[in-house]
């Protein structure tokens, strides 16, 4: 270990700016209000361009109809103690050398920053598909998609041509990792009843799901896609791997060999990759744009500044992979930055991050479920239940942390 690195760099970090109240931002914030109880004079400072903090994990449910948006955002002012200060505003850049963050509400002056502004959705320069998707990656992005479907089929209601009703009644997912498979599942379960509100045979909307590598799921164990796999076609859900997108066009997406596949809504979940404003910085960048950091997620050359979550590019020394982009990742990055943030101001040695994968659970569907859990594989409700488990732990772990508010406001 490099002492030089491990040791504190400043006893006073003055104001500490933490940029984006998602899933590490907040919890960083939350976790250091508590343990800034010792520390009366450190100013801490939450930016995000919301005034709320948004339950991505979540979405699919939005996208499918069966959760409202608004019960997907929750208000920040419910959550950040008294000494937080909270500003509401859109960050267009870093200015390293003054230490200043760039904002629509001016430049914001930092000792220590904490870089947490997610990811976006990733096209991967693939013709068209900026223009002719949706995304599902907030709660609005949510909301257009259960619009687009409902105006669909209201389409396909109307049309006559029996070829042309199931174009149009059909929904096209591209990607299949976790995010197109909870949201294909959703909509599966969902369309039916949708249809025959407006008229239509509930057989007649289609989910097509389509995969660019050879597996959905890529990346899990063999068992929890096989199970997967069950449960998408049980649902009716055509899966379409091996079907790279070559381009997305006005008939629909046409694929490498040729082939379109035709439908009325286009959803794209196929990746992620850093923020723009990222990529425009002086900031050390790897993979999709994700910014390098050191052992104790602080940017390479730059001690000063840390970064959590999706925006993060944390190699896992056990693996030699980089982490994905998961909320748990995140959560647990923003736990060892809001100690190392802590450490800091103790004079203390820092803390290198340390991911305790506590498993992958994928709702397929509004019933079911696949998880694979401390080596075990499991498939059906159970699995959805425990889903619904994470995202309720999580939403009380988070009014928790506010319990810990050490100044009220
Ligand atoms: C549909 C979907 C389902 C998912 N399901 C799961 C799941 O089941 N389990 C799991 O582990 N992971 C899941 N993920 C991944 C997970 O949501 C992300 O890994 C997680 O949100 C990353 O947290 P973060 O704090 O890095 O970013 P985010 O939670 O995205 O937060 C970033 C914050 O930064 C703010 N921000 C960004 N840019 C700016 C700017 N320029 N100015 C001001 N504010 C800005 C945003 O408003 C936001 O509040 C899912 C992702 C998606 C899209």
């Amino acid at each position: 270990m490099d002492n030089a690195a491990n040791t504190s760099t400043a006893g006073s970090s003055g104001q500490i700016v933490v940029a984006g109240a998602g899933y590490a931002g907040l919890h960083v914030v939350l976790r250091l209000t508590a343990k800034l109880r010792n520390h009366p004079s450190v100013k801490l400072t939450l930016v995000d361009q919301h005034d709320y903090h948004q339950v991505i994990t979540e979405l699919p449910r939005v996208a499918g109809g069966t959760r409202a948006a608004d019960a997907v955002r929750i208000p920040l002012q419910d959550m950040l103690a008294g000494r937080v200060r909270f500003v509401q505003t859109e960050i267009s850049g870093f200015d390293l050398a003054d230490r200043r963050l760039l904002t629509g509400a001016g430049p914001i002056d930092w000792g220590r920053l904490v870089l947490a502004l997610g990811s976006r959705p990733n096209d991967f320069a693939i013709p068209g598909l900026a223009q002719r998707t949706l995304s599902l990656y907030s709660a609005s992005d949510a909301e257009r998609v259960w619009a687009a479907v409902r105006k669909t089929l209201t389409a396909a209601a109307a049309a006559t041509d029996p070829e042309r009703q199931r174009c149009l009644a059909t929904v096209v997912v591209g990607g299949g990792g976790a995010t197109g498979v909870e949201l294909a599942g959703e909509l599966a379960e969902m369309l039916p009843e949708v249809a025959s509100g407006h008229g239509l045979a509930p057989d007649r909307p289609a989910v097509v799901l389509v995969e660019a590598g050879p597996t959905i799921l890529a990346g899990s164990s063999s068992q929890l896609i096989g199970k997967a796999t069950g449960v998408l076609a049980d649902l009716g859900i055509q899966v379409r791997t091996n079907a790279m997108i070559a381009a997305a066009t006005e008939e629909g997406f046409r694929l490498k060999d040729g082939q379109l596949v035709e439908g009325g809504v286009f959803v794209w979940a196929g990746g992620v990759k850093a923020p723009e404003l990222v990529a425009d910085s002086a900031l050390p960048t790897g993979h999709n744009g994700r910014v390098k950091v050191d052992q104790y997620l602080r940017v390479l050359d730059h001690p000063e500044v840390y970064v959590a979550g999706d925006l993060a590019s944390v190699t896992d020394p056990r693996t030699g992979h980089v982490l994905p982009p998961l909320a748990q990742v995140a959560l647990e990055e923003g736990e060892t930055v809001a100690r190392n943030l802590d450490a800091e101001l103790r004079g203390r040695p820092l803390e290198a991050f340390t991911f305790h994968d506590k498993g992958f659970v994928v709702s397929v569907g509004t019933r079911r479920g696949v998880a694979d859990i401390a080596g075990i594989t499991s498939g059906g409700h159970v699995a959805h239940l425990l889903k619904d488990a994470i995202e309720w732990e999580y939403r009380q772990s988070v009014k928790h942390l506010r319990g810990w508010d050490p100044v009220p406001g």
